[in-house]
Order: C-alpha cells, then structure tokens, then sequence
C-alpha cells in the first residue's frame, strides 16, 4: 500500500518523462484516497506541487475534509457532581486517563492539591460549564476570560464555523529534514483517515493554570470553533486498517507524509527502538509512527521530516516554509 521512499523519489523526478512513472503515482493516490472514509472528503485527494517545511519542492498528496462530520462528538463536561462516567468525557494526568466525570470534578481540589478549584456550586452540585458559544469561545482562547475561571470548558461540534473545511497536503515520500521538529505550528501531528485531525498536544498547563478543565470525549476529541472537532489522542475509535505480520494497524498520515500506527502490535506487544518522534524503521514498512498512550496527551513525539501544510483555505498553495497560523487547543 504505501510506496517506499526510493521508488516515490524516483517516481516524482520521472513523472513528466515517463508514462509508467506516472502511473506509479497514480496508482499511489488511489491507495491514498482508498485509506479514507468517503463522507469526510470535501475533494480530493489529487497530487499537487508543493513546497516542504526545509524547502524541499516535491509532489504532495492534497485532501479537503470537513472535520467533525462524520463522528459521534462528546459527551464532556458533567452537569452535575453525580453524573457518571457515561455522560462525560476523559482528562489526562501523568500518562494516566481519568473519566472526568461528577465525582472526579468535585475532586479536583484534591486531585491538584489546590484549594482554589471550584468548578461546582456546593449548594446544588452543579458544574459550571460553558454552555454556549460565547462562553466556549472565551473560555477557550489562551487568556481565558476571567468570567469563566473555574469551568468546565465544551464547545459543541455546532458551533464550529459553518463550511468550515480543512485542507491537508502532505509529501507522498518523506523528506529528510535536518532536526525533528515540534508539533503543533502546522496543525498537529496528522489527519487520522475519519478526516479528523491527530492534533498537537492539549495546553494542559495552559488550561489548569486558569482553572479549567476541557475535557476530551471518549474518543479523545473536542471541539475549537476554528479548528473544528480533533483528537488529542488515539484510542479505539478512529478507523484502524490492518497491517501485515500482526503489526500494530495503520490509523493515520503525519503532515511530513509518514504513515501512522497504533500504539500497540497485534499481540500486545510494544514496538522497540522508537526514536525521540516514535518512528522506527522496519523492512516491511519503512520509516513509520507509531502512536503514544492516550494518556501521555501527545499522538506522536515530532516530526522527524519535513512537513507539508494544513489551511482552511482550499485554494492555498504550499508553501510550509512561510509562517503558519498558531495551533488550536
Ligand atoms: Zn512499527
Ligand atoms: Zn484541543
């Protein structure tokens, strides 16, 4: 299914002189498009010319997604103190996942060993919760709004801008970069192929420093208005394609074009000698990913090649080596 990095180079300097070098690449874009839930393809994928992160010009893949249409978004926030794990969603600690339901927000004073954490009123038990789209929106940005210190913080998949569409292009053959670069100025780690984004990090300290909590879904999702619904880690439900030898599945495409597995071989087993991105190289597979724990609130470490672009404008040329928008939370 994925072409090996020698073939794809030698593929992309041949593509105008050879037929059968252009057939490589188009049979490429149909195991590309293959890997993809049709519902959440705006258009594409087709091949595009494109301009690296190290600017490196090569042949991308580019695809338009809505993101969040195709997914069963929250639970998250619980309304009450009582409400149970089933109507709310998870939060993550020291590599650990915790359902971030009634019981566990009344806890958080003692979870954080900080008497400051009110995110209920004792009175009644109800959880503060930011339950409109102002509240989501202030709530969320970096300074939180002092309003909405001590919240539960959920954005619904509705308030997500209407036509919001998300364009990913990405290499078809990795491409060395000099260091592995962080994630998140570029959108994240990858697009997991239900169209959703594998994002960044969660600000985590950023978030419990104003006293929030943002909880993710069972899914390890939330939503930013901007951003649309996207996973800050990966879990059983994104769409797992099975890999050979027991190798842990194929979940995802990174933005430097390195394909993406699960966390976990077939049999359970770890996969050894993962670099400081998580990526190894194996002969059946090439360089490839493989995801953290859903609780390390990271999908992968790095990118450790050059990464192509992600826009919501779908008529954007890439160029990754000019400045990007900074990353959701
Ligand atoms: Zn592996
Ligand atoms: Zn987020």
């Amino acid at each position: 299914m994925r072409i090996t990095g020698v073939l794809a180079a030698a593929a992309v300097a041949l593509t105008s002189a050879s037929p059968l070098a252009a057939h490589g690449n188009d049979d490429a874009l149909a195991a590309f498009a293959a890997l993809f839930e049709e519902s959440a393809i705006v258009s594409g994928p087709e091949l595009v010319d494109c301009r690296l992160s190290g600017g490196a010009v090569t042949v991308c893949y580019k695809i338009t997604v809505v993101p969040g249409e195709t997914v069963k978004a929250g639970p998250w926030c619980p309304r009450t103190i009582t409400d149970g794990p089933e109507v709310s969603g998870i939060w993550f600690d020291d590599g650990k996942v915790y359902n971030a339901d009634g019981a566990f927000v009344a806890n958080l004073p003692e979870f954080y060993g900080d008497p400051t954490w009110q995110l209920h009123d004792p009175a009644t038990g109800h959880v503060f919760v930011t339950d409109n789209q102002i509240a989501c929106e202030a709530a969320a940005r970096p300074d939180v709004d002092p309003a909405y210190r001590n919240h539960c913080v959920e954005c619904l998949t509705s308030y997500i801008d209407p036509g919001l569409t998300r364009t990913y292009i990405v290499p078809i053959a990795p491409v060395e970069a000099g260091e592995p670069q962080r994630l998140g100025e570029a959108g994240g780690a990858g697009l997991a192929f239900d169209g959703i984004m594998l994002g960044p990090p969660a600000p985590v300290e950023a978030i419990l420093g104003s006293h929030t909590l943002a909880p993710f879904d069972d899914c390890g999702g939330h939503v930013n208005p901007h951003v649309g619904y996207h996973y800050h880690a990966v879990t059983d439900c994104q769409i797992q394609i099975a890999a050979p030898n027991a190798h842990a599945p194929l979940i995802g495409i990174a933005l430097d074009g390195v394909s993406i597995y699960g966390q976990l071989n077939a049999d359970g087993s770890t996969p050894e000698r993962l670099d400081v991105c998580r990526g190894h190289t194996s002969e059946a597979l090439g360089y490839h990913y493989h995801v953290s724990g859903p609780g390390d609130n990271q999908i992968i470490g790095c990118h450790s090649h050059q990464i192509g672009c992600v826009s919501d404008d779908p008529d954007r040329p890439c160029d990754a080596t000019q400045r990007r928008p900074p990353p959701p939370r």
